[in-house]
């Protein structure tokens, strides 16, 4: 498998560093609000790494953190804690903040069907491992204090920025003509970052105690101090979105490398932007969509998954509701597809099956080939279409056979592996096609029961079972369903 490294910049054949076993560091979401779409095509495209992971056999120990303190409103250390200002909005502690967000980020997670995390540490849980990483850094000689905290001193350690393929000196420029830079005083360097931020004394919350203050960390310091705890030193994939190319995972990588002498990381996995008009979706823009509001204009989560795949992850991906609708038909036309399958019942014996499913096999072949060459999704959407076109024409023409048919679902239920968009639920071995009411109810349930909405997903069972004959069942891979 080849895997494009932000570290050098190029493609390099993916060598995990313990044979089959595979450690994957996301940087996690800061939980002040709802993720927006933007978040969530980093997520869903991690996602996708990881199952391609899976699918060629690696085992995958993945871990996401959950920011819950210390991300500041300006990289310059200056500015507030973003949840500390959400909770002096909402007249809530940053605990409720926190806590409620982040049950709403596990939710959306778990509508996009993305696998979740083995582990999601959360930064307040795990004070006191960074600040033993704080103390090796100190006796290390790369701290000094400045007036609103310890700070890093970015030229003591060597290569500082490396990820970035810029210098020490180019990077303190860039910063030095770039937009906004408050003064923080008594910091060396523009890349200079803080470990440790003092308290003011009006702070009640998530604050603590520590041997250079009260205080709370920087924001860097959560994924180098947990990386590490649930990793080991050197691990091999990190990943997060393109904006953490420049400053938060140098600054990870100059606290986790200058602490052990270790490399933090083989492989440094970077998503493209979601943008709107040419501009990034973030909440400062104020150009965000979340989950909830693409579910409140009807769309269902799987488009918005497909949505979020069909560009490659290197590249921008522009966010329009006609793009959405356009992901929402081409769902629909593979949901048919594997219904249209689910009917064959002909037991007809044709000469050339054979054939008909080396054909198949070719093309599955050349999918996952696809994304094994730094998981070029939208060539292998193109080889997945195409198996629908080949073997639409053979539906077409009547002469399908009950065994091809099986044939041509297990390969699409092979690539739904990495896929993910649950095309199981849309094929029944042996039973007849779903009508699009049908179809349309299934969806509905599992996005009901997705939102832990029990009681809806129960009337809809009850529905499914009254009036159509469909029997649903619960697994742990989703719902399947058969006819009575
Ligand atoms: P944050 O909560 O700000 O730390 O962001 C969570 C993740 O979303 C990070 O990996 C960001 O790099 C990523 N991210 C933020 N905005 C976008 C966007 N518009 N498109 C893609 N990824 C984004
Ligand atoms: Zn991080």
């Amino acid at each position: 498998m080849m895997l494009y490294n932000s570290m050098g910049r190029r493609k390099q054949r993916f060598r995990p560093i313990d044979g089959r076993n595979v450690g994957m560091y996301t940087c996690g979401i800061t939980v002040y609000y709802s993720a927006h779409i933007g978040n969530l095509r980093s997520y869903v495209n991690q996602d996708i790494l990881k199952r391609v992971l899976l699918r060629n056999g690696y085992s995958v120990r993945h871990v996401q953190n959950i920011t819950d303190v210390g991300h500041l409103t300006s990289d310059a250390d200056s500015g507030d804690d973003k949840l500390r200002l959400e909770a002096e909005k909402e007249r809530k502690s940053m605990r409720e903040i926190a806590d409620f967000y982040t049950g709403i980020y596990l939710d959306d997670l778990k509508l996009l069907n993305v696998l979740m995390p083995d582990v999601m540490p959360r930064a307040s849980d795990h004070i006191p491992d960074m600040l033993k990483l704080v103390k090796e850094l100190g006796d290390k000689g790369f701290l000094y204090q400045a007036s609103n905290g310890i700070y890093f001193d970015t030229s003591r350690f060597k290569g500082y920025g490396k990820l970035t393929g810029m210098s020490f000196k180019q990077l303190n420029s860039r910063l030095k003509e770039g937009a906004r830079v408050e003064k923080v005083e008594g910091k060396r360097h523009l890349t200079d970052f803080a470990v440790w931020r003092f308290a003011s004394p009006e702070m009640r919350e998530m604050v603590w105690d520590s041997p250079w203050g009260r205080g709370f960390p920087g924001w860097h310091l959560e994924c180098s101090a947990m990386s590490m705890k649930y990793l080991g030193n050197h691990f091999d994939v990190h990943c997060g979105g393109i904006d953490h190319l420049m400053i938060h995972h140098p600054n990870e990588i100059a606290q986790s490398e200058g602490a052990t002498g270790e490399r933090l990381a083989n492989y440094w996995v970077h998503c493209e932007f979601l943008v709107v008009d040419g501009k990034k979706m973030s909440k400062s823009a104020k150009n965000i969509y979340t989950v909830k509001d693409i579910l409140a204009k009807g769309h269902n989560p799987m488009a918005l998954r497909l949505f979020l795949m069909s560009a490659n992850y290197r590249q921008t991906l522009n966010f329009t509701f006609e793009a959405l609708k356009g992901s929402e038909n081409e769902l629909s036309g593979i949901y048919s597809f594997m219904e249209r399958l689910s009917s064959v019942h002909s037991t007809a014996l044709n000469e050339d099956t054979a054939a008909f499913k080396r054909q198949l096999g070719a093309i599955k072949r050349r999918f996952f080939a696809r994304l094994n060459d730094d998981v070029s999704m939208p060539e292998a959407l193109s080889a997945m279409h195409s198996l629908m076109n080949v073997a639409g024409a053979r539906l077409g023409s009547g002469r399908m056979s009950r065994g091809e048919a099986r044939a041509a679902a297990k390969a699409m239920l092979e690539m739904d592996s990495v896929l993910g968009l649950n095309l199981g639920r849309h094929y029944a071995i042996g039973g007849a096609a779903l009508s699009a009411e049908e179809s349309a109810l299934l969806d509905e349930r599992a996005t009901a029961r997705a939102k832990g909405d029990f009681s809806r997903a129960d009337e809809i069972r009850k529905v499914l079972m009254e009036k159509y004959g469909i029997i649903v069942e619960d697994t742990k891979e989703g719902q399947i369903f058969r006819r009575k």
